[in-house]
């Protein structure tokens, strides 16, 4: 288990569900990480492990935590950009303020993440870019408008960052994940105010189960990892065939 050994990883919603479990399975794969979010206990720095505070939505503490990764592991090789929220309101009860809030998280904060990873990632010699986005990019659920909007502008800005990348010869790819939907914290709270809604979800999923953070760790792994060196600007579906019908 070192597919990644000697590579350093910034993740953002690195506290909780699947951005946790990529971390832990990026340290037993052999990498640095630091793990950034915006709530406070990220978990206890390690030789090989610097929790930060960041929100992804706020371009100075973009700046500070590529800085500071640099600091403690001399280079950045990879980015997760995998914090996300929604607001599951119908649109015409959804305020303006609340919109923005979810393109702020789930979009801009993966432009800037792009933005201030990718000349860390220049003086490092390369890189590999994973946008953690959704199904939701490809099909559309109730009351998340917002939310499957900023999901698909990910899918594209995955595309454009990697051609321009491609463009300048670095050797940086970008590419992106669409999960069904994964037992974690987000998921949870949906399911806690209406619990026949996880019946529904399983039986919309053929697979006949949700997915795990690991499942979805697994496959961030092999987009990080040199294994996936000729892929860049595709999006990779694991949604227990979701989406195939
Ligand atoms: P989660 O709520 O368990 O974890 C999300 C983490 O992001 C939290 O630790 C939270 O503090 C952090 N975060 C929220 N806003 C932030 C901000 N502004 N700056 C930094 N960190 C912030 O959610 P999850 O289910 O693990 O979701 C991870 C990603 O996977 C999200 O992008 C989500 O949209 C996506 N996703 C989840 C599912 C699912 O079913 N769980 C399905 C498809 C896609």
């Amino acid at each position: 288990m070192s597919r990644l050994a000697g590579k350093t990883a910034l993740i953002t919603g690195a506290a909780s569900g699947i951005g946790r479990a990529t971390a832990l399975r990026f340290m037993a794969e052999g990498a640095n990480v630091v793990a950034a979010d915006i709530a406070e206990d990220g978990g206890r720095a390690a030789d090989n492990f610097l929790p930060l505070r960041l929100d992804v939505t706020n371009e100075d503490e973009w700046r500070a935590a590529i800085a500071a990764a640099e600091k403690r592991f001399g280079r950045l090789d990879i980015l997760v950009n995998n914090a996300g929220m929604g607001v599951p309101k119908p649109i015409v009860e959804l305020g303006l303020d609340e919109w923005r809030r979810v393109t702020a998280v789930n979009l801009d904060g993966v432009f800037l993440g792009i933005k201030h990873a990718v000349p860390a990632m220049r003086r490092a010699g390369g890189g590999a870019i994973v946008n953690v986005s959704s199904m939701l990019a490809h099909v559309a659920t109730l009351n998340a408008s917002a939310y499957c909007a900023a999901k698909a502008a990910v899918a594209l800005l995955t595309k454009a960052a990697a051609l321009e990348m491609a463009a300048a010869g670095d050797a940086i790819r970008v590419n992106s994940i669409h999960p069904g939907y994964v037992e974690t914290p987000l998921l949870q709270s949906r399911l806690d105010a209406d619990p026949a809604r996880r019946e529904a979800l399983v039986g919309l999923t053929p697979a006949g189960r949700l997915g795990t953070p690991e499942e979805i760790a697994a496959a961030i792994v092999y987009l990080a990892s040199d294994e996936s060196r000729f892929m860049t600007g595709s999006g990779l579906t694991i949604d227990g065939g979701y989406t195939a019908r």
